[in-house]
């Protein structure tokens, strides 16, 4: 029937959850833009290149080797006052709103930049104020933080991440990460930082398996002792691995990526052949579509889910499902999965 047919429109409206967002990663391209021209207008001598053209709109393959240079080196330079902070930050929870999101975890790694007068600690809090105040604004989305900690980062600097997780946790930091370029690092230095966030009640996701270089086996069950709640793309798992994450799946859930993975190329092959088919039909894990860098790679959430019903054959009742099983793994707790359920409840009711 048309009516059961799955569309855009269909995948904005199901209510979704978002796990894996970084935010430095999710400003659009226009917000970018945005901010740039502030900036220029500010200052005669400002000479860094238009977001429209350093990032071009019909551009989003990217490789891993250019990729986070584009981090380290263009986008946090152009967002690194604090006004440039909370303009994005407010731009990327609207975005996320209007596109059907109804529970937010965004992630970031605390920045601090000596010329602007930001801490890491003032970092931080800037984005919680502007989380507090969207809040407030409107009831339709709920926003959690995660602090993210660099794997280049040193013991020092790791810990510094977890302490700032913890300190701001009464007001809604709920987890930390292992981020960043992963070709770099050594994961293992990390057990104290992750035993003392996990001490204080927080949760843990990591990055997994992204490259081949960061999916040795020595590496991945370090990482899986660290004991966490969930994995990011979880790309290059030998099959002993992935019968451990399966055999965990009720402490575990999955953050999958799929438009980052294709058009990074970090899987061989298109979205068909993407592992999310895998753990969607043969497990029963927790997954959730996240879109890792929408900015960069310029596919919401309802397009993560449209890109499921198109390339694994999802109807509407397995998307509203599949929304369902992301919900067991958020970090907010019972009331906000309480939360969730209801309007996935309501929305059944009503379109399916
Ligand atoms: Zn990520």
């Amino acid at each position: 029937m048309a009516n059961h047919v799955v569309d855009a429109s269909f995948t904005k409206r199901l209510p979704k959850v978002e796990l894996h967002a970084h935010l430095t990663g999710s400003i659009s391209v226009l917000t970018l833009h945005e901010i740039w021209k502030t900036r220029k207008a500010a200052d005669a001598a400002f000479s860094m290149q238009d977001p429209l053209v350093a990032l071009p709109l019909d551009k989003v393959s990217y490789d891993i080797v250019s990729f986070f240079p584009l981090f380290d080196s263009y986008i946090y330079d152009l967002c690194s006052s604090l006004s440039a902070i909370r303009f994005a930050t407010e731009q990327v929870l609207r975005d996320f709103q209007a596109d059907g999101v109804r529970y937010l975890e965004l992630r970031t790694t605390p920045r601090e930049n000596t010329l602007q007068g930001v801490t890491k600690e003032l970092y931080v809090s800037t984005v919680l104020d502007v989380i507090d105040s969207f809040s407030h604004q409107q009831t339709e989305m709920s926003t959690y933080l995660i602090i993210s900690v660099d794997r280049r980062n040193i013991l020092e600097q790791a810990m510094q991440a977890v302490d700032l997780a913890i300190q701001f946790q009464n007001r809604g930091v709920v987890g930390v990460d292992l981020c960043g370029n992963p070709a770099k690092g050594d994961v293992s230095i990390f057990r104290e930082v992750f035993d003392k966030a996990k001490a204080a009640g927080l949760k843990i996701t990591l990055h997994f398996a992204e490259i081949p270089e960061s999916s040795t086996r020595e590496e991945l069950r370090t990482l899986l002792s660290y004991e966490p709640d969930r994995l990011g793309h979880v790309v290059n798992v030998p099959d002993d691995i992935r019968d451990e994450i399966v055999s965990r799946q009720k402490d575990i859930g999955l953050e999958l990526c799929m438009s980052c993975n294709v058009h990074a190329k970090m899987i061989p092959g298109s979205f068909g052949d993407h592992h999310f088919g895998y753990y969607w039909k043969d497990t029963q894990c927790s997954i959730s579509l996240c879109t890792d860098d929408v900015g960069i790679f310029q596919s919401s959430v309802s397009n993560e889910y449209l890109l499921a019903a198109k390339h694994f054959g999802l109807g509407r009742d397995d998307l509203a499902k599949l929304s369902r099983r992301a919900v067991d793994s958020i970090f907010g707790g019972e009331a906000e999965k309480d939360r969730m359920r209801k309007l996935l409840s309501a929305f059944e009711k009503k379109e399916l």
